[in-house]
């Protein structure tokens, strides 16, 4: 694409099938002074119906019926009936997922479920440039249970030698690169790992609800997701974990809990794991987190899934073009594949004073974030981001570049999070 104008921008948000959505986002996070959000990879917006959801769970349900709710209201199936939503974005039937806990937790019962599976082996295989807590869970894991954890650089090019000496009992991947938004092709990743006899996890915390993802039709083994990200389920919201339906039935729960029981309110002594994926569930869902999660789903339904594909590609490739004008003369690099199908709904760039640079942007209402040591990272929901927000947020970066004024935030401390 040549230097791209505003009209053409307007033009393509003219034919966006998906344009409707943004309304189904309060107005106090989309539409608020002019800010451009870039930021939903780290924390989706608020959907419209969830303040109200939380209100009646909390004063109508809890305040009002009180224990008697978990029957009532459905409490107790929370677990599945969110997980149901979460299922058609990620290629998965409603009885292969679960939600609850963090992904972190869930990495820890899904990677420690697929050893159990593969006793004779004890390899799990990584990217060093994981995620940190999913390289952090793994290593905690298999120095209790025993096992080496052998990193790669790149699975696009490392996996098949590392699988190659046949001793891999997981590969554990997260599908797009949290920091250069690379994007691992699913189905010849999860073909590879099995063709070596281990078994396939997937982190796809930057994956669902920002493209289309056919875990059954790649036969993938195992995965876990985020709540928080472009699923838009509130600060800390529930994580999902989805499981083959050729385990289900097989696999032990290392992390055994009463609410993961055949029959928990008989209250024995002896775990017996439920049928099926709800197994996985440990202790008392946090129903108030669940609402708000369960509520916000509904932004996903009627959405075809490739649609989100779509208009991820186009945004992103938008952003590269607008900021091609002028990258090479302010020290910004493409962290980013260039081939859309080989990235995210994100886009990032180095840059010397990348923390500072985000500071500056963030005061013109441009929030990206920044990852150490040099990345600055803009996330493309295809929910509501519209290719003008795309636009002007190029615009807005090239201007902070072209007067130099990011400098004056070169000696902002850094804050905890960033
Ligand atoms: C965001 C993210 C997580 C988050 O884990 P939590 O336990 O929910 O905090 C895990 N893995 C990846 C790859 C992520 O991007």
């Amino acid at each position: 694409m040549s230097q791209p104008t505003r009209q053409q921008a307007e033009a393509l948000d003219a034919r966006d099938p998906l344009a409707e959505m943004r309304a189904r986002f309060d107005p106090t996070s989309v539409d608020r002074d002019g800010r451009i959000y870039l930021d939903g990879n780290s924390l989706g917006p608020l959907p419209l119906g969830v303040k109200e959801r939380l209100i009646e769970t909390t004063m109508g349900q809890w305040g009002g019926d009180l224990i008697s709710s978990w029957n009532d209201h459905d409490w107790m199936l929370l677990p599945r009936t969110t997980a149901a939503k979460i299922a058609p974005l990620i290629g998965a039937g409603p009885d292969q997922v679960i939600c609850g806990d963090s992904t972190s937790v869930n990495l820890f019962k899904t990677l420690s479920a697929a050893m159990k599976l593969r006793p004779d082996r004890s390899v799990v295989i990584s990217e060093i440039g994981n995620f940190p807590t999913d390289l952090y869970v793994a290593e905690a894991l298999l120095s209790s249970v025993g096992g080496e954890l052998r990193l790669i650089d790149d699975a696009e090019t490392e996996l098949r030698d590392a699988l190659a000496p046949g001793d891999v009992a997981v590969t554990m991947l997260t599908q797009v690169d949290y920091r250069t938004g690379r994007k691992l092709e699913l189905a010849r990743t999860t073909e590879m790992v099995r063709h070596f006899g281990a078994l396939m996890l997937w982190d796809l915390a930057h994956s669902a609800g920002a493209f289309a993802v056919d875990l059954a039709g790649v036969d993938a083994d195992f995965a876990v997701g985020c709540g928080y990200k472009f699923l838009n389920g509130g600060p800390g919201a529930p994580a999902y974990l989805y499981a083959a339906t050729r385990h289900l039935d097989r696999a032990a729960p290392v992390l055994a809990g009463w609410l993961g029981h055949r029959r928990p309110f008989e209250f024995m002594p002896d775990f017996e794991p439920a049928e099926g994926v709800g197994r996985f569930t440990v202790g008392t869902p946090p129903i108030l987190s669940f609402a708000a999660l369960d509520e916000a789903l509904n932004v996903f339904r009627d959405v075809a899934p490739a649609r989100l594909t779509q208009k991820a590609q186009s945004l992103t490739e938008l952003f590269i073009a607008c900021v091609d004008g002028f990258a090479s003369d302010h020290g910004l690099q493409l962290a980013s594949p260039r081939d859309a199908a080989r990235r995210g709904a994100q886009v990032s760039y180095r840059h010397a004073g990348g923390y500072a640079l985000m500071q500056a942007l963030i005061a013109a209402g441009v929030v990206g974030d920044f990852r150490a040591p040099d990345i600055v990272r803009f996330g493309f929901a295809p929910s509501y981001l519209r290719h003008v927000d795309v636009w002007d947020a190029a615009e807005r970066l090239r201007r902070i570049l072209a007067d130099g004024s990011w400098r004056d935030s070169r000696d902002h401390p850094r804050r905890a999070v960033t």
